[in-house]
């Protein structure tokens, strides 16, 4: 019987070093969508314990092999550091890199000079840096050395583009998290013309103009064409025509099978799209349509007065959707917003109505709504949410045949209880026969505060 770790073989010990690095836990792409932020993945911590178990012996050393080494560069002074003296072993081990440098301003090699005469060195610098870690499969760009736009005069995109040639050959997953509105355009251009293995991404285009917001879209899902990238993360803005974006999205990245699109009014989550659910009362089908620029008024219009257009605006939807062959997942931020008297009721009081008369629908809401419910109560006191989202989900899950999970959100104004309001996020799964779909709808929906989802990404001006 073994008495201690140098005791153990070792096949024995490089399974036990397996399950040492936390590496293992970490999916690709680690990136959330936009409304989920968590904190990174990409800790060194994850190493900590790998790294010591090495340190106990030179034959653990040798079967430890440095591998899978997470890294964040956070200042200009510590990436030309280690591009002339880190250990090369050390570099190669590289697989995930937090790029996070803040303006250029600081750097030595900006020293004042003007806008254009310095990009292209500094551009070089960053890519042989990156260029030198060998097995670098994930980068997240928050800040960026690029970042600086004190001079209209701009380098253009080819001039630095056509200053690095090698490609990173390894890097299938990239996060553009800067929050500056500038660099949302080029910055994600410059990285993806380097990166032919690229499969996964996260950015976001700048908040200004429909327009503006559909060229940059059009411009960076342009350039992963030959990519043929399988997942997909960006944010929206408020008065951005969804299914514009949607339509360069299908055009450019027709083999995505994950779709994550959530939508922001200045720092704070919206609904992409809100899907408006009416039952009928003779046959108890619920009927759909659908509005995409967050007016808060249609929350209180009838089902009947809602802007002409919802009906088509749901149907292009899903026509667009289902180009999507290879779809699995999708997230859009589509809110549910189910239409019923009582519902009205509570949210818009007529002047004919009583105040008693209100306060009681009010108060019946309200011990269903309850925030701080358990969840195990939850469940029943939500069960009214079940039929509508169920409906709605086999509508697109007929229209999309690969689709295999989707997510449906229902705002919650708790103001009175926390001070804040949230989201529920329902998960619903797809169970397909050869000509048949029925929907499975996971009844332990999740609940996230409208803060926490708050983030300021490709929308800063301060910067
Ligand atoms: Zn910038």
């Amino acid at each position: 019987m073994p008495r201690n770790l140098l005791d153990l073989s070792d096949e024995i010990i490089q399974r036990i070093a397996y399950f040492v690095h936390y590496d293992h836990e970490v999916p690709i792409p680690s990136f959330n969508p936009h409304w989920a932020n968590f904190a990174s993945e990409i800790s060194p911590k994850v190493q900590h314990d790998y790294l010591k178990l090495r340190l106990v012996s030179r034959r653990l050393r040798d079967i430890c092999t440095l591998k899978n080494l997470y890294m964040k560069m956070d200042s200009w002074q510590k990436l030309l550091k280690w591009s002339i003296k880190g250990p090369e072993q050390v570099k190669k081990a590289i697989t995930r890199l937090v790029l996070d440098i803040s303006r250029r301003t600081q750097h030595p090699l900006s020293n004042g000079s003007r806008y254009q005469n310095d990009m292209v060195p500094i551009w070089i610098t960053t890519i042989d840096f990156l260029r030198d870690l060998t097995s670098l499969r994930e980068l997240v760009v928050v800040g960026n050395p690029l970042c600086d736009h004190r001079n209209d005069e701009r380098t253009t995109l080819d001039d630095i583009t056509n200053s690095v040639q090698a490609p990173l050959p390894y890097l299938v997953s990239l996060s553009i998290e800067t929050k500056c509105e500038h660099c949302v355009d080029v910055v994600p251009r410059l990285f993806i013309r380097l990166a032919p293995a690229l499969k996964h991404l996260k950015f976001a285009p700048p908040p200004e103009f429909d327009r503006m917001a559909k060229s940059v879209v059009k411009r960076v899902l342009s350039d992963t064409v030959n990519q043929e990238l399988k997942t997909l993360s960006i944010r929206n803005f408020n008065h951005t025509h969804k299914n514009t974006i949607l339509a360069e999205i299908v055009r450019l990245c027709p083999h995505l099978q994950e779709l994550h699109m959530a939508t922001y009014s200045s720092s704070v989550v919206k609904a992409s799209y809100l899907l408006h659910c009416l039952q009928e009362t003779a046959t108890s089908d619920w009927t759909f349509k659908m509005t995409d620029n967050n007016y808060d008024g249609y929350r209180m219009i009838e089902f009947d007065n809602l802007p002409e257009g919802s009906d088509q605006l749901l149907n292009e939807f899903l026509v667009t959707l289902s180009q999507l062959k290879n779809l699995r997942v999708l997230d859009c931020l589509i809110e549910c917003e189910i239409h019923s008297i009582d519902w009205d009721l509570v949210i818009v009081p007529s002047k004919t109505e009583r105040k008693t008369d209100y306060q009681k629908y009010r108060s019946s809401h309200k011990a269903i709504y309850d925030p701080v419910l358990h969840k195990a109560t939850n469940k029943g006191s939500y069960g009214h949410f079940e039929s509508p989202l169920r409906s709605a989900a086999k509508l697109i899950a007929q229209a999309v045949p690969s689709l295999e999970k989707g997510y449906f959100w229902v705002h919650e104004d708790t103001e009175e209880v926390f001070g804040l309001s949230s989201w529920m996020r329902w998960e619903w799964t797809c169970k397909r026969t050869i000509d048949q779909v029925t929907i499975a709808l996971e009844s332990d929906f999740e609940r996230f505060s409208e803060s926490w989802m708050s983030n300021k990404d490709g929308q800063s001006k301060d910067l």
